[in-house]
């Protein structure tokens, strides 16, 4: 998603040591789902042991995550308030206590200042491998606005010159490999590393083997599609409309989107189904641009879905946006899992529809919609 507005990079870092495989990349998501940042890139993550801990502190793991945002340094702090919040964070008095997620910033463009009580640089850039190490993964030019030193020289002095262990990779991925989520100029992605090693594993089960040349990445790239395929869970209807709903002035013919292309997966079998929709709807004083129509299919379509649900939400999301006279959408899809499996039907058509309002009321006004549909 293209920000337009006034944006100032910084780098946060995601620590954890409660379940912080889904904790982490949880935490990303987050970030990600939100309009007022840009989650530009994510290291990997690191496994370090506990900072002033009494033995048997579970290990932390830590990412650093660079985005880009409108808000205000305080702002942000409290949106990741916010998210540590809802993903279970207790505070509690002791700084070292187990959590489930940690999310700090560390960098905040070249704003020195100190908070109540927090400062922006975190002085554990400075003395801490475990925040330098990830940080120098993903910002390693990022010059340091008090001491000048760039992230990747901090990182080094701290692991070698002054003897502290580096925290450990707990994923190794050929490098170097920095996952830069602005590559991908659609929904922008985000890999999971617990879906990485689950593939590599289905993998190996099936006597494959992951990392024989040209398959080496398949179990990244499988978890990063498969994030991609499902985006829609992490893409809220607010991000995707964002403004473009105007004053219909007077309009008020039927407005029709004919042959959306869709792509979906099954959620019996996990396997696309895919075609193509129209969708109409009776304006009552508000239009919303047509490409914003596409779009609200894929937030949708990008999910584990049956036809026929698909088909209710698309009307269901126009319905709530516009409030219009009346919202119809007709789908029709080919199912891989009854084209590949079962029973091998190679040329069935699924089709799903769904009439609200006028279009369900009126004879008329749905004789209309499926002539153009049609045509
Ligand atoms: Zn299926």
């Amino acid at each position: 998603m293209a920000l337009t507005y006034d944006a100032t990079d910084a780098v946060v870092l995601a620590g954890s040591n409660i379940d912080p495989d889904q904790c982490v990349p949880e935490a990303v998501r987050h970030l990600r789902r939100r309009a007022d940042l840009n989650v530009v890139a994510v290291s990997d993550c690191y496994q370090s042991s506990a900072v002033g801990s009494v033995d048997g502190t579970p290990d932390f793991v830590n990412a650093a995550i660079h985005l880009s945002t409108a808000l205000a340094a305080e702002d942000l702090r409290d949106v990741l308030h916010e998210i540590e919040d809802d993903l279970g964070r207790v505070r509690t008095e002791d700084p070292n206590a187990s959590r489930t997620i940690d999310l700090d910033i560390i960098f905040y463009g070249d704003l020195v200042k100190d908070f109540d009580g927090w400062s922006v640089p975190d002085p554990d850039m400075e003395l801490r491998s475990h925040v330098a190490v990830p940080v120098a993964e993903v910002v390693p030019d990022w010059i340091h606005p008090v001491s000048g030193v760039p992230a990747g020289e901090i990182a080094e002095s701290l692991v070698s010159e002054h003897e502290v262990d580096a925290p450990a990779k707990v994923i190794e991925l050929s490098p170097p490999y920095v996952r830069r989520v602005e590559d991908f100029d659609d929904v922008a992605e985000v890999y999971s590393p617990r879906l990485e090693a689950l593939v590599r594993a289905r993998l190996e089960g099936s006597g494959g083997d992951p990392d024989r040349e040209g398959g080496a990445r398949a179990p990244l790239r499988v978890a990063k599609a498969l994030d991609y395929l499902t985006s829609g869970y992490t893409t809220s209807l607010e991000e995707v409309v964002n403004n473009a709903v105007f004053d219909a002035e007077g309009a008020e013919e039927m407005v029709l989107v004919r042959d959306v292309e869709f792509y979906s997966m099954c959620e019996h079998h996990m396997l696309p189904f895919f075609g193509k929709a129209t969708v109409a709807y009776l304006p009552k004083g508000k239009i919303i641009g047509l490409s914003k129509i596409a779009r609200i299919v894929d937030v949708y379509a990008r999910r584990l879905q049956v036809q026929e649900r698909l088909t209710n939400q698309i009307a269901d999301a126009l319905s709530d946006v516009l409030d219009p006279h009346g919202v119809a959408v007709i789908m029709e899809g080919q199912h891989l899992c009854m084209m590949m499996r079962g029973v091998q039907k190679q040329d069935s058509n699924t089709v799903t529809s769904s009439m609200r309002g006028t279009f369900r009321t009126d004879a008329r006004t749905r004789a209309e919609f499926l002539e153009l549909a049609k045509s």
